[in-house]
């Protein structure tokens, strides 16, 4: 049956194991093929990297060379993404686009694939000092799970979501929402999802370079720092404006009289108790529950993290200043006579300080890291002896790009790749319904290496042979490095050194 005639009046694409009946006029179950009066085509235009400042040059001779005018890219050189570039199935099949043009008088072969990748995900990194979950949290979306919560980084919290787990391991509806989820966010767009269950649930919405919204607030800010590097970093300018400053953070809050900041400043100690798990001087952790209040804890009142001040050493008129990590929330205390702290005009000093902590935060956005397994079948695309292509990886003969954008490879077997899609073009991924995504992978290498690792050269195209007028030609994203310099590369690396 697989092989049988297609339905009259429909064509069958073979670009995924789907493997649809495509009618006249009618596109394809992923949206990314059409039939166009009996000729399949991909919808997407294929795109290109344009960078000014190097004039393209063909190495291939013959009539290919024979034909190129040299001006087809006016100057730009430009580098062929896998975005739009089409799939092939099964994988022996050569890659869709493998194209040849020299870079700094070096032949080179880059070769693009769409590929599918059933064992992907993305990692979600939020920069919010805001309790989202707790570790190992489920992250659903309309009631599918998709992912977890993972670690708290410096300032940020982290997701990891979708994994072959949740693409194949569960349900139907679950495969399908998780695909659905990592390609929108993926593209850039924003997903709603909640975390944890009854009882401890908060709903988030996550956008690629966008602040996150947490529980239908949007996030502003990410910390300076932790509490007791708040302390360290700003411990100067709070010195004859108050007798203690204490840095409300959910992980570590600082206390200026006890740290080691306020000793070397000679601040005296002042009788402050902390209600927290004392780690070393003038750092507590615990001090409150973790929460959407100051600091990433659960309170809004600062005070109930204090316990009685020491009689024997507090003395009434002290002057405690308690901020945020984020400088938002902060209140000016002095002590009344028996020791008790009352709230009192800020003076303006402190205002100041609170400012130039908040000056000194980031603010906070989502980032999404694509990750993807291409240590499978997607090398035989590349090449008959797929591992030569993953040794040449690992010996950095070969660069791995997606959609231009600087892949980092994770050390170890395979070709685990991790990507930052906001330095991808837009668009730059799709899905096919098995469930998986569809990525954009280019492999770059010196024509010489291409065929030293047992590559298709019979299928080496002059770049301008695929240039057409649907090509989109996108500039580079801010600060990526170029796919195509000899400094991602042993050899040139190793003549320099
Ligand atoms: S899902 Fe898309 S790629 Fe796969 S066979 Fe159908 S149209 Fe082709």
């Amino acid at each position: 049956m697989e092989n049988a005639s297609p339905p009259p009046g429909k064509i069958r694409c073979d670009a995924c194991p789907v493997m649809c009946y495509i009618a006249d006029g009618r596109i394809g179950a992923c949206d990314r093929y059409a039939n166009h009066d009996g000729v399949l085509v991909r919808l997407d235009p294929h795109t290109i990297i344009e960078r000014t400042g190097q004039k393209l040059v063909p190495f291939l001779t013959g009539p290919d060379a024979s034909d190129w005018d040299g001006d087809i890219v006016q100057g730009a050189r430009p580098f062929v993404t896998a975005v739009g570039a089409g799939t092939t199935y099964p994988d022996y099949k050569p890659a869709p686009f493998i194209i040849s043009q020299q870079a700094g008088g070096v032949d080179m072969v880059t070769v693009v694939t769409e590929g599918i990748f059933s064992y992907c995900g993305v990692k979600v990194k939020i920069d919010t000092d805001r309790h989202i979950g707790e570790e190992r949290d489920i992250v659903r979306v309309k009631d599918e799970p998709v992912g977890h919560v993972m670690t708290s980084e410096y300032g940020s919290r982290m997701l990891s979501l979708g994994g072959v787990e949740h693409l194949t391991g569960g349900s139907k509806a679950e495969g399908r929402i998780t695909c659905g989820t990592l390609l929108r966010l993926c593209n850039r767009e924003p997903v709603e999802m909640t975390i944890g269950d009854d009882g401890h649930q908060t709903t988030l919405v996550v956008q690629a370079g966008q602040p996150p919204v947490i529980n239908g607030e949007q996030e502003r800010l990410m910390r300076v720092g932790c509490g007791s590097a708040t302390i360290g970093m700003f411990a100067k300018q709070w010195l004859g404006h108050v007798d203690d400053v204490v840095v409300v953070d959910d992980h570590i809050t600082g206390v200026l009289s006890e740290h080691q900041a306020g000793k070397l400043l000679d601040v005296p100690p002042t009788g402050i108790r902390i209600k927290g798990r004392r780690s070393t001087p003038g750092r507590y952790f615990q001090v409150a529950r973790p929460g959407t209040g100051w600091g990433g804890t659960d309170i809004s009142d600062p005070l109930v993290i204090l316990g009685d001040f020491n009689p024997a050493v507090a003395w009434e008129g002290l002057r405690l200043f308690m901020i945020s990590t984020t400088g938002e929330q902060f209140g000016y205390y002095v002590l009344d006579a028996a020791l008790r702290p009352r709230p009192a005009p800020l003076p303006e000093a402190l205002e100041r300080s609170a400012r130039i902590i908040r000056d000194n935060c980031e603010p906070s956005v989502c980032s999404v890291l694509f990750m993807g397994g291409a240590g499978g079948s997607l090398r035989a695309g590349v090449t008959e002896n797929p591992v030569k292509l993953t040794r040449s990886v690992k010996n950095a003969l070969t660069h791995v790009s997606c959609g231009g954008a600087e892949a980092y490879v994770w050390p170890g077997g395979g070709i685990t790749v991790m990507v930052d899609v906001m330095q991808m073009p837009e668009g730059s991924f799709g899905y096919v319904p098995t469930p998986a995504l569809v990525a954009p992978i280019e492999f770059t290498m010196r024509a010489e290496d291409y065929a030293a690792l047992g590559g298709y050269v019979d299928e080496i195209r002059p770049l301008h042979q695929i240039l057409t007028d649907r090509t989109r030609r996108v500039g580079p994203a801010d600060r990526e490095p170029d796919p195509m310099s000899p400094w991602n590369y042993r050899w040139f690396r190793g003549q320099a050194g």
